[in-house]
């Protein structure tokens, strides 16, 4: 049987590369969990500066569209607060600086879930292999978590340990759980849609394929839609 996640976590962390990922990757939990009454965080890492093929955009012009394309979705999805650690994209390295970053957030915002990608995942099909920023994101995050914000002699100026109980993976190719996001499928194709700078055609073609994938996965977890996640217990 696939194991659905009921519960609502009290403290949500999700971390992620650019700007529109936490809404393509996991945008109908963080919505279904935030109108549950969970306080949901989300950290972009870069800031998707890169994030186009036209050589005539200016990329420092481009940070600042996606920032406020960024906000309306984080609004739509009822995001607590967004924190912008502000790496230039595609640059992100995954070492004891960045991890630092991430060990004082975690500290600083006490979450028991914390959402981030699963770096394990490269290729996905014929057609595309998984962006190098979200493959260092997901191991710094997975690091960051373990051991380090849990153990006090790691980082010590970051403030004092904190154990995180939970870690969901998202984008995964072994997903282990779901979570049912029939009720906010529509949000989530709001919030992904609000990432203008990122379409060509308008975003029809970004609207089918987030509703396409939540219900292949809404199949798998027996529901209309959902999302899948590799789970990693961290916590006693
Ligand atoms: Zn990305």
């Amino acid at each position: 049987m696939p194991e659905i996640i009921e519960g609502i976590p009290d403290r949500v962390l999700a971390i992620y590369a650019h700007p529109d990922d936490p809404d393509v990757s996991c945008g109908g939990t963080l919505a279904r969990w935030s109108r549950g009454g969970a306080e949901v965080h989300v950290v972009i890492c870069t800031k998707g500066d890169k994030g186009t093929s036209d050589p005539n955009v200016d990329p420092a012009e481009l940070a600042r569209v996606r920032s406020g394309e960024a906000a309306k979705a984080s609004e739509l999805l009822g995001i607590a607060e967004k924190h912008l650690l502000d790496h230039p994209d595609g640059e992100l390295r995954d070492d004891n600086a960045l991890r630092g970053e991430l060990v004082k957030l975690v500290r600083r915002l006490r979450p028991s879930t914390v959402l981030c990608p699963d770096p394990t995942a490269v290729f996905f099909g014929e057609d595309y292999f998984n962006h190098r920023d979200h493959r260092v994101v997901g191991f710094a995050v997975l690091d960051a978590l373990s051991p380090a914000a849990a153990l006090p002699h790691y980082f010590p100026e970051a403030g004092p340990a904190h154990q995180v109980e939970t870690s969901l993976m998202s984008g995964t190719l072994e997903p282990t759980v779901w979570v049912d996001v029939t009720a906010t499928i529509d949000d989530k194709i709001g919030a992904v849609s609000c990432h203008h700078s990122q379409f060509a055609d308008g975003g029809e073609w970004a609207r089918r394929a987030v509703r396409t994938r939540a219900e292949e996965d809404g199949r798998r977890a027996g529901v209309a839609f959902a999302e899948g996640f590799r789970r990693l217990r961290l916590g006693a």
